[in-house]
């Protein structure tokens, strides 16, 4: 998706692009066009563009050093100089779990706080933490990486990074699917086995579990207290004022809401119970554009105040 933003965080027009072949060269393919459409919309006012992409990404260059769900034409692609040399207009590339944060904390559920972490639970979890007013992107662009970090690393689900049991394979909508998949024998007449093991959707067990349905809702329960493991972990590292649920599982709001936060209160020892305050993120899927937009505009990943 390409989005021209304006410098108060309003998104003036959407340009987007379904991607089937993520090849790097037909993903820039893809990028230069909606860019150029985007561009036409945005006249002559461009202070440059802003992009998210998955991976860890060299953010002075703008190459992609790698990025494992992309496949290996990623890696050191040099997305930043090819862009650049396109356009000719300034070009940064930041990771997009990252803009993400940044858009959330910039002109989102963030705003006004100093310490503040978003986590998208879609496909995977993508994160980002922003620590007294800073986005923390680490020595090598490797911090926020929240979906990787352990959390049942003897009887969980093998995680795409290859470990077992992280946050990520477990607690992301995948993740939601996959507690629903393991106790599929405990259900053998479950209305959610009906279909096609293709249609097992997140949202179709978290709905399920909405209207009570047994296989669903036991489903969810595991899936809450993993979730939990996880943000209590962030609270003991952190601390932050609000910790943000984005992404796929995060529109089930109070009903998560409300389930996550007495088990998270019941793990965290360390902190003043409920002094991480977890709401739910305000943008869904503009939070990634918002925040490479936001990018652009400061010359780099960083909170600061625009120039
Ligand atoms: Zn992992």
């Amino acid at each position: 998706m390409a989005a021209v933003v304006d410098d108060d965080g309003s998104i003036r027009s959407k340009h987007e692009v379904d991607v089937e072949n993520r090849s790097f060269g037909n993903v820039v393919d893809l990028l230069e066009t909606t860019v150029q459409g985007a561009l036409a919309d945005a006249g002559s006012n461009v202070v440059g563009i802003g992009i998210g992409s998955p991976g860890n990404i060299d953010t002075t260059t703008g190459t992609i050093r790698y990025s494992p769900n992309f496949g290996p034409s990623w890696n050191g692609a040099p997305l930043g100089a090819r862009v650049r040399e396109r356009f000719g207009i300034p070009v940064f590339v930041g990771n997009d779990a990252r803009c993400a944060t940044l858009g959330e904390y910039t002109y989102g559920v963030g705003r006004g706080t100093k310490d503040f972490v978003l986590i998208t639970l879609g496909t995977g979890i993508g994160g980002g933490i922003v620590a007294d007013g800073n986005l923390v992107l680490g020595t090598a662009m490797g911090a926020g990486e929240i979906g990787h970090h352990q959390i049942r690393p003897t009887d969980g689900f093998v995680c795409g990074c290859g470990k077992i049991g992280c946050f990520e394979a477990q607690a992301s909508g995948t993740g939601l699917i996959r507690q629903a998949a393991a106790l599929a024998s405990s259900f053998p007449r479950s209305m959610l086995l009906a279909g096609a093991p293709a249609d097992l959707g997140s949202k179709r067990i978290r709905k399920a579990a909405q209207a009570g349905d047994p296989h669903a809702v036991a489903a969810w329960k595991n899936y809450v207290a993993d979730l939990a493991l996880g943000v209590a972990n962030i609270v003991a590292f952190l601390n932050p004022e609000i910790i943000a649920l984005g992404g796929g599982v995060s529109k089930a709001e109070a009903f998560l809401l409300d389930a996550v936060r007495p088990r998270v209160d019941a793990l965290v020892t360390m902190a003043p119970p409920g002094s991480s305050r977890i709401a739910i993120a305000q943008f869904e899927n503009d939070a990634g554009a918002l925040g490479a937009a936001t990018m652009a505009m400061r010359g780099g990943l960083t909170t600061g105040k625009v120039a």
